[in-house]
């Protein structure tokens, strides 16, 4: 739909890099207007994964780099750059940054300028952060993060400044990175280890958890019993927000006109334009439009959205000062955590000859299972590769080493706190 357009302006984000002295070396493949898991529902092809391709061992696997951000995933993990952009609606930097072994981060809603992108589902949208390293992801967070005039959702700034009071002590660091971690309140979501999960997965998790407790932090359990409807919940409002953002994509004010064939009765405006929308849109993208067009539960999925936020405030010590019901989440808070910790995704990068590009995809949507609930909630993610220690790799020898991601969540405006625990975890 928009192959030939060319911005007349770059986005905010991409500005304040560029002031700052940041080389921008190209723009990376996605998923159609970010709609997708693994990358394979793109006019320029589907993303190969890095780490199956270049194996000293002589294997070559060609395995998806995950979506929507795959591309930006793929430059950072291949080597071409050491951070990338991307955005997460639904989780489309940290499943990337999980399936090629990277980190990759989704700001709290708000936080970073959305000005010049292209939105998919406003109440979800967030720009963030995929690099090689937490400090790198740090470095480009901290230049991004900033209010922005332009973007109406921008977190004003005497709002940051509350969250960020709250967080300020807790993230001067002590006795090296690892000092963060010393009572440190970690919680479990005890409904993020669905049946669907791989056992490989569940050990590392279990390994990196003996890890914080090692370090001196509180590992506790917790429950947030609304995560089973997370997804359900995200694909309705995404899809109805999605069906509405790109009507304005006609063919008369924006994208590419497509002439419809000779014969067409075009007394009525919608067949002067459908013909347009049926060509250029991909398949993916005209289910989700046709999708959205039908949620008219759009109002039972809001409300859920309301359960899945209530969830994350009743676990967390530090108030979400995004949200007007701070006296209600003091009512809800009882199990008082720092942050939550989680696998990224319930599986490794799967292969691309068994990504569907047509027809159901349930599979693909169950991916996003773990990282919808934080979009839902405007809540600061990140996802960081877990380390696959050396003896393992022995026993896997003949066998590529496909990355695993771990992610730390944390209240709205807690960025700098998950960035740390981050950085003492890598
Ligand atoms: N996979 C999810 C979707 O297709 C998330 C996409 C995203 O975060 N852009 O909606």
């Amino acid at each position: 739909m928009l192959k030939d357009f060319i911005s007349p302006f770059d986005a905010t984000v991409v500005k304040i890099l560029q002031d700052s002295g940041a080389d921008i070396i190209g723009k990376t493949n996605c998923d159609e207007f970010g709609m997708g898991s693994l990358n394979i529902h793109s006019t320029h092809g589907p993303v190969k994964n890095p780490v199956g391709l270049y194996q000293v061992n002589g294997l070559v696997e060609e395995r998806s780099a995950g979506g929507s951000s795959g591309g930006s995933a793929a430059a950072v993990a291949a080597g071409i750059c050491k951070a990338a952009l991307g955005t997460d609606t639904g989780g489309s930097v940290r499943l990337p940054a999980s399936y090629c072994g990277i980190v990759g981060l989704k700001p709290s809603y708000g936080l970073v300028s959305r000005w010049g992108v292209i939105s998919y589902a406003d109440s979800l949208d967030c720009v963030g952060v995929l690099a090689t390293d937490v400090q790198t992801t740090k470095q480009v967070f901290d230049q991004i993060a900033l209010y922005d005039e332009l973007d109406p959702t921008s977190a004003p700034n005497e709002i940051r400044a509350k969250a960020f009071k709250h967080i300020e002590e807790r993230t001067v660091h002590k006795e090296g990175a690892v000092g963060i971690l010393k009572g440190l309140r970690v919680g479990i979501p005890q409904e993020y280890f669905p049946s669907e999960m791989s056992p490989s997965i569940i050990q590392h998790v279990r390994r990196v958890i003996s890890k914080l407790k090692e370090h001196g932090a509180e590992v506790i359990s917790v429950s947030l019993p609304s995560t089973s409807y997370a997804l359900s919940s995200y694909y309705v409002l995404a899809t109805a927000e999605a069906s509405s953002n790109l009507a304005r994509y006609d063919g008369v004010q924006y994208g590419s006109y497509v002439k419809p064939p000779p014969g067409t009765e075009l007394t009525k405006t919608s067949k002067i334009y459908a013909h347009t929308r049926t060509t250029n849109f991909g398949k993916e993208v005209q289910k989700r439009i046709l999708l959205g067009t039908y949620a008219l539960s759009a109002e039972y999925a809001q409300r859920i959205r309301q359960l899945i936020c209530d969830d994350f405030n009743g676990v967390f010590a530090i108030p979400n000062y995004f949200s007007d019901l701070i006296e209600r989440q003091q009512e809800l808070n009882g199990q008082c955590v720092d942050v939550l910790i989680h696998p990224s995704a319930i599986r490794t990068a799967p292969l691309l000859s068994e990504a569907k590009t047509t027809g159901p995809n349930l599979d693909t949507y169950l991916q996003d299972v773990l990282t919808v609930p934080a979009s839902l909630s405007g809540l600061p993610a990140l996802s960081i590769p877990v380390n696959i220690d050396n003896d393992e790799h022995t026993k896997l020898q003949n066998e590529i080493r496909w990355p695993i991601g771990i992610s730390i969540v944390g209240q709205w405006g807690t960025d700098q706190l998950v960035l740390s625990v981050g950085a003492a975890m890598e």
